[in-house]
């Protein structure tokens, strides 16, 4: 926060800092892509079908202003909290400023609150090919959706149908749609009969189970404000990603059939990223392999 907020000439300490930054964003960015091709190659796909998301959760707006003049164009946070105020920096970063104006974060939050400032949204004032695109790919709670939607072109944990009509509203309101994925639980079979009534997984890492996919997407589509786009999932721990990215392959197969315009499907982290593009992952989600690893966390 404090280096972001120090004009970017000040010192030659922290120049020196992001240079060396930027060479090993650049490094780990051009392995992975490597290791994307390779993958999609063997699975005998274009890897210039593949997006890759960048998860700059944990890691700092600098990074993301890295990546993007690198040539990255999606990103992805889990945290409606870090969020906000990071989108904030890496817009005024983009834009020229460095530091973020008068008011902080907050005054570019109530702004794209209000419709008649729409012009003030994040982003705007960037020309469209290179603005990013913000992912929300975080836990959900039905009283977020607003702010969420003042940085948001994306949720991709939709997961039950108690956030559809609070993200409706949220994007109606904004005038600029959201794009919608449905997060689907991967627990084995056998694991997902923990589900809760809504048909939320209790187990596991979040989602809806398959079975109750069609309603839900039904839903989402219908929603004023919301396009659907796909689905996305987290490989569950204890099975081997492959056969869980399979099940989802089939999922999304059915789903593409009742919502032809719903064809992404979000699967891939670092470690499992080529068995999501072996069973037809068209958005990899990736943090630590081109980051490093997350400060304080294990
Ligand atoms: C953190 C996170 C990722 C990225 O995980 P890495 O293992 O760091 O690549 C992808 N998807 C979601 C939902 C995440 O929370």
């Amino acid at each position: 926060m404090t280096d972001a907020a120090r004009p970017a000439h000040h010192a030659d300490q922290p120049r020196h800092a992001d240079e060396r930054r930027r060479a090993d964003l650049a490094g780990r960015l051009a392995a992975v892509r490597e290791r994307i091709a390779t993958a999609a190659v063997a699975a005998g796909r274009d890897p210039a079908e593949l997006t890759l998301v960048a998860v700059s959760k944990t890691y700092p707006a600098e990074d993301a202003v890295i990546l993007h003049t690198l040539g990255l164009r999606d990103f992805a946070e889990n945290r409606e909290q870090e969020a906000g105020p990071k989108v904030n920096l890496v817009t005024h970063q983009l834009l020229g400023g460095g530091a973020p104006r008068a008011g902080g974060p907050e005054a570019g939050a109530g702004a794209a609150a209000d419709p008649a400032k729409a012009a003030s949204t994040p982003g705007a004032g960037l020309a469209v090919p290179d603005r990013p695109v913000w992912h929300f790919v975080g836990q959900l709670q039905r009283n977020k959706a607003r702010s969420v939607l003042r940085w948001a072109d994306w949720v991709q944990s939709v997961d039950r149908a108690a956030l559809v009509d609070g993200l409706s509203r949220a994007a109606v309101e904004r005038g600029r749609p959201l794009s919608v994925c449905l997060q689907i639980s991967l627990d084995p079979p056998r694991a997902s009969s923990g589900a809760d009534s809504s048909g939320v997984a209790v187990s596991g890492r979040g989602g809806i189970d398959p079975g109750a996919v069609s309603e839900l997407a039904d839903l989402v589509a219908r929603a004023p404000g919301l396009t659907l786009r796909g689905v996305m999932a987290v490989a569950p721990r204890g099975e081997s990603p492959r056969g869980a990215f399979a099940r989802l392959r089939n999922v999304a197969e059915r789903l593409v059939r009742d919502h032809p315009g719903a064809t992404v499907i979000s699967a891939g982290m670092s470690g499992d990223l080529e068995s999501a593009i072996a069973e037809g992952a068209t958005h990899l989600r990736i943090g630590t392999a081109l980051f490093g690893e997350r400060p304080g966390v294990p």
